[in-house]
């Protein structure tokens, strides 16, 4: 089997699975006791913290250990909204963020929270002027993605963090860089990122570890209560071995970043190439792409049934996002873009990673070949 789906998750990296392995086999302290097994294990975690902190650009005490970028987004929406007290109730975020920032911002106006879901340009990146016309001097809350995992577009959250903190000081900005985080540069503090959200498992790393940097002095809302664990923001005992896996991962993700990025580049300008050879298919074509996201719509033709043919041919890619695969419903973030229905039903991410070469790209060709071959008949049959 061919894996084009990176952006859902990376196969492990084996020196992380080593320190993951060699972790859990030889220490089994609770870094809250104060024995010597629970120092050891605190020592390992306060290790952790500094690789991680190094390879974001933060200092330690920025650092907030969670089960993933999931936990990451929804503590820093509702953390944030929820811990204030000063009466400003209102967020800003696009229309095309991950399901775990769009359901927590929800969620959040069902508590009476007011919430901006700017549009994005029919390429798929949000404009910064936008996106700042919609901030007033209630927005407690700027929410935007470094890359949107489903089109690749890559958004200028550089410009937004430089303009959102001359206009409005106040309003903190939360980025969720899964996608970008070890494919694109982010310097977080000259861009004035208060909140920054990653995940271990798209790094090379384990699933279920992630990391929110919040800026210090900022204020948050622990949701998980009971012990003093991460500062008192989050309690429950630290999954040291992942943390300690996910904080090798960070760093080699870090480290690599500049090299990975012109390798994926080069694939991605080869893959986009073949489908753009398609008559069947629309490539989409943000300003900016990230380097290991290619997606197509397939118009008059299901996601699902598209992805499903590339499977029997040996391929695995994704529908719209992991967390929505297993939905028909049209896609969120290309209804945005203002594709119609046959366009927003149709998407197909191809993501690339580090085991990939350009041989690989051409068996993937060549299987798209095949699926455009197969599936043309049938498209528009069902519009
Ligand atoms: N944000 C983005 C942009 C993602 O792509 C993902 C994962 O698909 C997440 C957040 C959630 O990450 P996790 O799987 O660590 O919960």
């Amino acid at each position: 089997m061919l894996n084009f789906d990176h952006a859902a998750s990376t196969p492990a990296h084996p020196d992380v699975v080593a320190t993951v392995a060699q972790v859990m086999e030889a220490h089994s302290g609770n870094p809250s006791s104060i024995h010597r097994a629970g120092q050891d294990a605190a020592r390992l975690l306060r290790r952790a913290r500094e690789v991680c902190a190094a390879a974001l650009g933060v200092t330690p005490g920025e650092v907030l250990f969670t089960s993933g970028a999931t936990e990451s987004n929804n503590l820093a929406i509702k953390g944030t909204m929820l811990g204030r007290s000063d009466g400003r109730n209102h967020i800003v975020t696009t229309a095309i963020e991950h399901a775990s920032v769009y359901a927590s911002c929800r969620q959040l106006e069902d508590f009476g929270f007011e919430v901006a879901y700017v549009r994005p340009e029919a390429d798929g990146t949000v404009s910064p002027q936008r996106l700042l016309e919609a901030v007033n001097e209630r927005t407690a809350l700027v929410s935007v993605m470094h890359v949107n995992n489903e089109t690749g577009a890559v958004q200028p959250v550089e410009e937004i963090g430089r303009r959102l903190k001359s206009l409005h000081p106040r309003a903190l900005l939360h980025v969720d860089g899964v996608q970008g985080f070890g494919r694109l540069p982010l310097d977080l503090q000259a861009a004035g990122i208060d909140l920054y959200s990653v995940s271990a498992h798209k790094n090379g790393g384990p699933r279920g570890v992630g990391l929110l940097m919040v800026r210090s002095g900022v204020k948050l809302l622990p949701l998980l209560s009971g012990g003093s664990q991460e500062n008192g923001m989050r309690a429950g005992t630290e999954n040291v071995a992942s943390i300690v896996g996910a904080a090798k991962a960070f760093r080699l993700a870090a480290e690599g970043q500049a090299q990975r990025a012109a390798r994926l580049n080069a694939l991605r300008e080869t893959l986009a190439a073949e489908v753009r050879r398609h008559g069947a298919l629309t490539l989409t074509e943000p300003a900016q792409a990230a380097p290991h996201i290619v997606h197509f719509t397939f118009p008059g033709l299901k996601s699902q049934v598209i992805l499903h043919t590339l499977e029997e041919l040996g391929v695995l890619v994704s529908a719209q996002s992991a967390c929505a695969a297993k939905t028909e419903k049209p896609s969120r973030v290309l209804e945005a873009m203002g594709r119609d229905r046959p366009h927003a039903t149709s998407g197909i991410r191809l993501s690339l990673g580090e085991e990939h070469t350009q041989e690989q790209i051409r068996l993937l060709s060549e299987a798209l070949d095949k699926a455009v071959g197969r599936l043309a008949p049938f498209e528009g049959r069902k519009r």
